[in-house]
């Protein structure tokens, strides 16, 4: 794999009440100053057109990707395509987590867990 992870949010537009407790920005300044990420970005909807064409422009092979969003069986089906056109294996490096319904503090704490078990995995090479 090149690099380290990188985390990729999604807010369902800014809007959805699952959110309304999360400070985007407290989390993915975390992200960005604490865990060891190549970089930490925020997409309004992923899961419309532009959110496509975001990924498409951004994927690439050989990296591993954290995502904080909804249900991971739905980030699965939706992102599915565009991670295969750009080469990559949903299920090996992709990591969709739910960060819905939580407070910034509960979504820090799944958010760090995952980076460590991905800095994990990289070392290992599993
Ligand atoms: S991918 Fe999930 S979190 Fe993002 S806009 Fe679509 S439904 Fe909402």
């Amino acid at each position: 794999m090149n690099g380290k992870p990188r985390f990729i949010m999604c807010n369902c537009t800014g809007e959805c009440p699952g959110f309304k407790d999360m400070n985007f920005w407290q989390l993915l300044n975390f992200v960005r100053n604490e865990l060891d990420a190549e970089y930490a970005v925020l997409h309004p909807q992923l899961c419309v057109d532009d959110g496509e064409h975001f990924l498409l422009e951004i994927l690439k092979p050989d990296t591993l990707y954290i995502i904080g969003a909804c249900d991971p069986r739905m980030q699965k089906k939706m992102f599915r395509d565009a991670f295969e056109k750009s080469g990559i294996d949903f299920d090996r490096q992709v990591v969709p987590l739910d960060l819905r319904s939580m407070s910034t503090e509960a979504a820090i704490v799944k958010v760090k867990d995952a980076f460590g078990q991905a800095h994990n995995s990289l070392k290992t090479g599993q």
